[in-house]
């Protein structure tokens, strides 16, 4: 059995693994796509101390920094459930999708999440070339520039307010009749010269050319028109969507799905642990996530010296 199993290979994971490993305890992590959303990032300028790279080489470097370690990496493994000790002091268990099991004297959990997509033709296409999911990695990125947002709930006008004192002009696209986000929000929004709201309005299209956002196109739900805004980004804030559905019912989660954790990192099961992105830390980013990992492994250690 291992001291500490982690699953999810991110920043959190990774972390988590390196601190584990040098307190001498049998350590292993278990990851669907070892790195994980890094890999799908291009600029990284804000984790402290490195002023800049992409998130391959970030991706690389978080492995070959585990693999320093006496770390077993089991990759490409989905882990399907977590089954709490029989008895106090117990065994935890993992169940992978490949029919396999994991025992683990402590588990922590460091699955992350996913930006939820609108969809729509030109989101994929020019991701990363103009489509963007993160106000606080990107926004530096369209200084200046035109951009839309999508989503005007809490995350949306958050974003919509932010960008609005980087870039020269923000569109906010929402689809219902009104604002979701609150009030206090919306008054802050409301104030800025800078910034046009649609409401009930589908977003159809992100346009482009030349490998880069050109526009967005949408619809006027009540007239049925269909619009062309001309700018060079699109932020997608309709929703992040954490990687724990496979918990539900054993570990408790936020009304967001969100796993539940103190300070310490701590979920309600006794030698269960969680960290990054998956978790009710606020502020989902790589520099916080690791952070976190690394307080989910102490804190395992602590619960390992005491148990
Ligand atoms: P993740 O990186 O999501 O890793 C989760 C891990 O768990 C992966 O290994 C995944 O495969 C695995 N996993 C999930 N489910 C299971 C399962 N059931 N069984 C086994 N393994 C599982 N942040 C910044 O700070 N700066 C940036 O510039 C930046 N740019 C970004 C750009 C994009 C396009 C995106 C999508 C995100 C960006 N972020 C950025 C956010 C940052 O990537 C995340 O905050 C960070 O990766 C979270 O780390 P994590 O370890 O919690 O989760």
């Amino acid at each position: 059995a291992f001291d500490v199993l982690i699953i999810g290979g991110g920043p959190a994971g990774a972390a988590a693994a390196v601190y584990a490993a040098r307190k001498g305890i049998r350590t292993g992590v278990a990851a669907e796509r070892f790195g994980g959303q890094v890999n799908d990032t291009l600029a990284i300028e804000n984790y402290i101390s490195v002023l800049e790279t992409d998130g391959p080489k970030f991706a690389a470097a978080l492995e070959a920094h585990t693999r320093a370690y006496d770390v077993d990496i089991m990759n490409l493994q989905r882990a399907e459930k977590l089954i709490p000790a029989a008895q106090p002091g117990g065994l935890l268990e993992v169940q992978l999708a490949n029919g396999g099991s994991l025992k683990a004297k402590t588990v922590i959990l460091s699955t992350g999440a996913r930006w939820r997509n609108v969809n729509v033709p030109g989101e994929a296409e020019y991701r990363n070339k103009g489509v963007a999911y993160c106000p606080h990695c990107d926004g530096p990125l369209f200084k200046g520039k035109r951009v839309a947002v999508i989503g005007g709930g809490n995350s949306g006008i958050e974003a919509a307010i932010d960008l609005a004192g980087l870039v020269a002009h923000v569109t906010v696209v929402e689809f219902a009749e009104q604002l979701k986000a609150d009030a206090v929000l919306v008054k802050k929004l409301h104030s800025l010269p800078n910034v046009t709201v649609h409401t009930n309005a589908q977003t159809t299209e992100i346009t482009g050319a030349n490998g880069k956002v050109n526009g967005l196109r949408y619809k006027d739900r009540a007239t049925g028109e269909e619009h062309h805004v001309e700018l060079e980004g699109v932020f997608v804030q309709i929703g992040l969507v954490p990687n724990t559905e496979w918990l539900k019912g054993t570990v408790e989660l936020s009304k967001f799905g969100e796993i539940i954790v103190d300070a310490k990192g701590q979920t309600n099961l006794p030698g269960v642990f969680a960290a990054g992105d998956c978790t009710t830390v606020p502020y989902k980013q790589i520099v916080i996530a690791a952070g976190a990992g690394s307080t989910a492994a102490l804190s395992a250690f602590d619960h390992l010296i005491r148990n």
